[in-house]
């Protein structure tokens, strides 16, 4: 059953858009979207009380909902711009998806967990968003629509994904946590117009592992 946006939740995001302000976050189109966005639509209904802390949470499957703080972060750094195409590699819950889709951006997201995919599928359903979700296995991206403008990474890649580079149009941006162990560092790559790439670590964080194919692991 669809949940209700109410007054109340209306209210926690509002609180939530004030904390991350005070971490750090001042990209308003990135608040705004956090300001629209309805978290606990990503939540299953006895968990709905969680859904506006600045926390990870479990969706099943072993995966979480990434922190808000994360989210927001991490849309900052990709430098989305409406009508922009982007690659989202890891679509969990939905969440970061809905939010750049509500930033006016183009989303094509692949999850390779098919009930995490279904899930997400029907949310983003319910919210009327334009983001595409796609069942796949993101080390191979999407080629059937690359190019695209910006690529993110919502996995911890063990090292970086470079087929996905090659999905990126010259002059494009791709974020991605890098690291083989508990944390990554987040980085950004920069693919200038000649092909060449200036890559900048963006600090520390915590993510869930960026899987191999499905297929290949057997
Ligand atoms: N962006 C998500 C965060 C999800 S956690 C959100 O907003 O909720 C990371 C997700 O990446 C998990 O759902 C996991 O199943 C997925 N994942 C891991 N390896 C992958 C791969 N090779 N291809 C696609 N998705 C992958």
């Amino acid at each position: 059953m669809k949940p209700q946006d109410t007054y109340k939740h209306q209210g926690l995001r509002k609180l939530l858009i004030e904390e991350l302000r005070a971490k750090g976050i001042r990209n308003e189109a990135v608040l705004k979207a956090v300001g629209e966005v309805p978290r606990h639509f990503f939540f299953d209904s006895a968990f709905l009380n969680f859904a506006y802390a600045d926390k990870a949470f479990p969706i099943g499957a072993g995966q979480t909902i990434s922190q808000p703080y994360t989210v927001a972060f991490q849309s900052d750094l990709l430098k989305a711009e409406p009508g922009m195409k982007v690659l989202e590699i890891g679509t969990g819950s939905g969440y970061q998806a809905a939010i750049l889709a509500k930033m006016g951006v183009k989303v094509f997201s692949v999850e390779r967990q098919r009930s995490l995919f279904r899930t997400a599928q029907h949310i983003l359903r319910d919210l009327n968003s334009t983001a595409k979700v796609f069942y796949g296995d993101g080390y191979k991206g999407l080629p059937a629509f690359a190019p695209f403008d910006r690529v993110l990474v919502t996995c911890g890649a063990p090292d970086m994904p470079e087929a996905l580079l090659g999905q990126l149009k010259p002059g494009g941006i791709m974020v991605v946590p890098v690291g083989k162990g508990e944390s990554q560092k987040m980085m950004r790559i920069l693919k200038k117009d000649d092909g060449s790439t200036e890559v900048t670590d963006h600090g520390v964080f915590k993510f869930v592992p960026m899987l191999p194919d499905k297929a290949s692991a057997g």
